[in-house]
Formats: structure tokens, C-alpha cells, sequence
């Protein structure tokens, strides 16, 4: 069997080369716990730890203190959502959110519904942005944190974000951001910023999964949320996953150095692809903002198709729809439906998120087959 082309790295990318060659020697000859001040063992993953974070810091312009591993981005959200929740009780309990939000964040603020917490879920707009403006108007004395993703994984739908967390700091509120699509795509740096805290993944950026950070303004309350030996500063207990920790470092510098060329080369070939489909199905939509968007990303909709029967048939590329984080899901996308689509558009919508190892080639075997596959899923109108 021939393998699909995979234009799916919004769910995952797989682990570069060179990752993994880095990461490796920290399984078995270097195995030490980074804990382990006693001896060569530990004190080589100590320092390996210490490099990463380093690496990771640079990528985001922020201080290597304010890091702390975990294990993936839901887990960075968990602990900055109820970790700042809790740390602020006494302040409020008024938390702001988006509708588009990743499950990671809405299931939490759900969760935190339960414990008493007042919840408002913006509303976006048709392109999915939400303005600064929106986010102070819901404010109230009583809000403590406000929570907005960087970029939506779905859409590739860039808020603005720096302005947000302007807004939202200087009225005496958190601001946190889910950015585990922006890490590594978009130029990040937290120094020129007031975000309070930032949730990332590894397997969003070539590194494996079940790594991930979140960062930690310095002087932020928050409360751990996992308690046991107090490692990274008594934010997240559990030894260290040095391997993990290793490939996240070397994957935030291989990042860093690429996304110079990298970002444009891929926007080249996502409007290539775009521009291939609409050529051929004028009627096609592009969903979310195509001004403020990912370069890496396009969802289109597909008007008058079965949206499963579509899905089903594009065999030759591997795409998706709506998040593969809504595990076992099969309502239409709630980020789809927030831009005010229509569940049958919403089901005849296709993600396409490129990546690193996409090529020329791959695109435009991906519009032929697109194109074909659409052909004769198409139902008439007047059927
Ligand atoms: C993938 C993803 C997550 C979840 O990350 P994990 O590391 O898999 O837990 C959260 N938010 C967004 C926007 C994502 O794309």
C-alpha cells in the first residue's frame, strides 16, 4: 500500500531526524535522573535539561525560569487555567474564553464551571477574530484570567494577540494563551509582550508527543495542580522526561533557524493548493480569516458535498476534519459552527495543514486528486 500525503500537521508531525538523533543517547546511555545532584548521572541530564531550556527560551523571547515541562499542551492548559483559578480565588472567579477555543481549553473552563467559576465565551466574528476591544467590554471586577488561543489549529485564524494581553494586563487581569500552533510558525517574543502565561506542544513542532511547556510569567500566582517532590520550581512535580525535554529544545532551535524561509515557503505552496482547487470549484469557501492566518494552513468548505462521503473518499491525502483532538467526536466542528456555518458545510469542510517535509509535488498531486475525488462526490443542486 502506498501511503497517503500526509497534510495533516496540525494534528502531529512526525519527529525530524534530527530530533530524534539528539534525544536518543538520553534513553540509555545518559538515562540519569535530572534530579540526581549526587553524581555524573544525574548532573549530565541536569545539564541537558538546563540547554533545552535554554533553547526553548530563545525561541520565545522569554527567561529559561519561567519554563516548566509537561506532558503536552493540555496539560500546560490544565495547570495555567486551574492553577491560576485556584491562586485567585480570592480576587474572582470570572474567567473569559473564546467559542473556537481548542477542547484543551474549553473542557477545563467547563470543569471549572463546576468548582464555581463564572465563565464568558466570546463570540468571533465570521472570519473568527475577536478584537481587543470585545475582550475589556466582558471584563469585569471580578475577572481573573482571560484565555484566547494564538492561532486556531482548525483554521489557522490569528488573533491578536499581543494586543489582547495588552488590554487585558492592564486591567488587572491574567492573560494566557494557547499557542501550541503558533510556537515555531509565527515569530513569538514574550519579553515584548504582557501574555502571563503560553501553553505549547512537542508534537505540534517536529519533537514527540507527550512533551510540552507551559510559561510562567515571573510573579505569576499559580498553583500547582500535580504535587510530589516539587521539580520546576514546585510547578509540576514527577521526574523530568529528559529525552522529551532534549527533543523540545533542539526542536525549538531547528524552529527558530528555519522559520525565516520556512513560513514563506509554505504560504507559497498552501495558496498554490488554494489556488488549485478554487480554479477548478469556484464555489469553494475558505474558512477563517485569510488575512490574519497561519501560512501553513487552509480549511476550505465544499458546498453541495457529502461532507462524511468526501472525507471517506480523499484517500490519497491524509487531511481532516475539524480537530483530531475531539477524540471519537462526530458532531460537525464547534469552531466551524462559532463562524456561523451551516452543519452540512461545516461536515463538507477539509483542513489541509502543511508542513516541513511538503513539497511541489505533493501539492499538486493533492489538487488532482482533490479535484477528482470532488467531481464525483459533487451533488446537483437540483437534484
Ligand atoms: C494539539 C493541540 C493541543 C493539545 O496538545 P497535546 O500536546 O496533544 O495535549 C492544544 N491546543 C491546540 C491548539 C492544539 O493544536
Amino acid at each position: 500500500m502506498q501511503y497517503p500525503i500526509y497534510l495533516d500537521h496540525n494534528a502531529t508531525t512526525p519527529v525530524d531526524p534530527r530530533v530524534l538523533e539528539t534525544m536518543l543517547p538520553y534513553f540509555t546511555q545518559h538515562f540519569g535522573n535530572a534530579a540526581s545532584r549526587t553524581h555524573v548521572f544525574g548532573l549530565k541530564a541536569e545539564d541537558a535539561v538546563a540547554h533545552a531550556r535554554q533553547q526553548l527560551a530563545d525561541l520565545l523571547g522569554a527567561s529559561p525560569v519561567e519554563l516548566v515541562f509537561t506532558g503536552g499542551a493540555t496539560e500546560s492548559i490544565n495547570l495555567a487555567l486551574k492553577g491560576v483559578f485556584e491562586a485567585n480565588q480570592h480576587r474572582g472567579n470570572h474567567i473569559i474564553t473564546v467559542q473556537t477555543e481548542h477542547k484543551a481549553v474549553l473542557d477545563v473552563c467547563e470543569h471549572l464551571a463546576q468548582l464555581g467559576a463564572d465563565i464568558t465565551y466570546l463570540q468571533p466574528d465570521a472570519d473568527g477574530l475577536i478584537t481587543p476591544e470585545q475582550v475589556t467590554a466582558a471584563m469585569t471586577p471580578a475577572t481573573v484570567l482571560v484565555s484566547v488561543m494564538w492561532a486556531n489549529n482548525e483554521t489557522g485564524t490569528i488573533q491578536p494577540i499581543a494586543a489582547i494581553a495588552e488590554r487585558v494586563h492592564d486591567q488587572g487581569a491574567l492573560f494566557h494563551t494557547d499557542a501550541t500552533q503558533a510556537v515555531g510558525k509565527l515569530p513569538i517574543d514574550l519579553g515584548q509582550t504582557k501574555i502571563d502565561l503560553l501553553s505549547l506542544s512537542g508534537h505540534k513542532l517536529y519533537a514527540p508527543k507527550g512533551i510540552g511547556a507551559l510559561y510562567v510569567r515571573k510573579k505569576t500566582p499559580l498553583i500547582a495542580q500535580q504535587d510530589g517532590g516539587r521539580h520546576e520550581r514546585g510547578r509540576r512535580s514527577g521526574t523530568l522526561n529528559v529525552p522529551g525535554i532534549v527533543a523540545l529544545g533542539k526542536a525549538a532551535e531547528l524552529a527558530q533557524a528555519a522559520m525565516a524561509t520556512e513560513a514563506p515557503r509554505l504560504a507559497v505552496l498552501r495558496d498554490r493548493l488554494e489556488r488549485g482547487i478554487l480554479a477548478h470549484f469556484p464555489d469553494v469557501r475558505i474558512n477563517g480569516s485569510q488575512m490574519h492566518r497561519l501560512p501553513n494552513t487552509t480549511n476550505l468548505a465544499f458546498p453541495n458535498v457529502d461532507g462524511e462521503a468526501l472525507l471517506m473518499s480523499l484517500n490519497e491525502i491524509a487531511v481532516s476534519n475539524g480537530s483530531a483532538c475531539t477524540a471519537a467526536s462526530t458532531d460537525p466542528s464547534h469552531v466551524l459552527k462559532a463562524l456561523g456555518l451551516s452543519d452540512d458545510l461545516a461536515y463538507a469542510s477539509v483542513r489541509f495543514s502543511l508542513g516541513r517535509h511538503t513539497t511541489e509535488a505533493d501539492i499538486d498531486k493533492a489538487i488532482q486528486h482533490v479535484i477528482s475525488v470532488v467531481e464525483q462526490r459533487s451533488v446537483s443542486l437540483l437534484k
